[in-house]
């Protein structure tokens, strides 16, 4: 397996990330990405003061005019989405499915039980295509639950973010979830220029748990 040159999971200066879209279009450019996915926080998702439709369009517009500038790179207009403690996401103005690409994610500490809850109740009710950083909030980790999240996200075709910000730490819960079938992505979660593409060691341990990573 040759490492996918992308990076599906980084921030901009729309919400907490310092760079501009246009200085990670560049960045990205520099190091040979195929694909990268802009994945802001809009409000009321934790992590941005911004939403709503016009920051939406606008941020959508700048990428509009890069994929212009950089043909060769495809750019993918994408958002995190808080996912509930109760299960489903915080709301986005225009909701999810106009992005190419949503992470959903957990920001809130949880144990085992009160997350799988959660995960459960997310994956009934709404779609989304990868999960972020998986267990980076996860105080403990039962695998009996893990399993059967793991089970309920093959049946969803979500993807499993494999985090150089939140480096995996249960692996047996990727293990899982590669024997229910579930694809894996590579997400840098950068804020800042010098972390776009900081993949290595999550390749290496897809490598090293046969993890099929999604090919963008
Ligand atoms: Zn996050
Ligand atoms: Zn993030």
């Amino acid at each position: 397996m040759n490492k996918p040159q992308y990076d599906l999971h980084i921030h901009s200066n729309f919400s907490d990330g310092i760079p501009s879209v246009a200085q990670i279009v560049e960045r990205a450019s520099e190091l040979r990405l195929k694909t990268i996915a802009i994945t802001d926080h809009f409000w009321p998702s934790l992590g941005s003061q911004r939403g709503g439709l016009g920051t939406i369009e606008e941020r959508r517009m700048q990428i509009a005019v890069l994929r212009e500038d950089f043909p060769a790179m495809t750019i993918l207009d994408g958002a995190e989405i808080d996912i509930l403690s109760n299960g489903g996401f915080v709301p986005v103005a225009g909701g999810p499915d106009k992005f190419d690409l949503v992470i959903g994610s957990v920001h809130w500490l949880s144990g085992s039980e009160q997350w799988t809850s959660a995960m459960l109740k997310t994956l009934a009710m709404t779609h989304f295509d990868v999960l972020g950083h998986w267990d980076g909030y996860l105080t403990t980790y039962k695998h009996e639950e893990g399993v059967k999240v793991a089970e309920a996200l093959a049946e969803a075709e979500v993807a499993i973010e494999l985090s150089s910000r939140y480096e995996p730490v249960h692996t047996e819960f990727l293990e899982a979830a590669r024997d229910a079938g579930c694809l894996f992505t590579l997400g840098s979660d950068s804020h800042s220029l010098d972390t776009i593409g900081k993949l290595d060691d999550q390749f290496k341990l897809a490598v090293a748990l046969d993890l099929t990573l999604l090919n963008a």
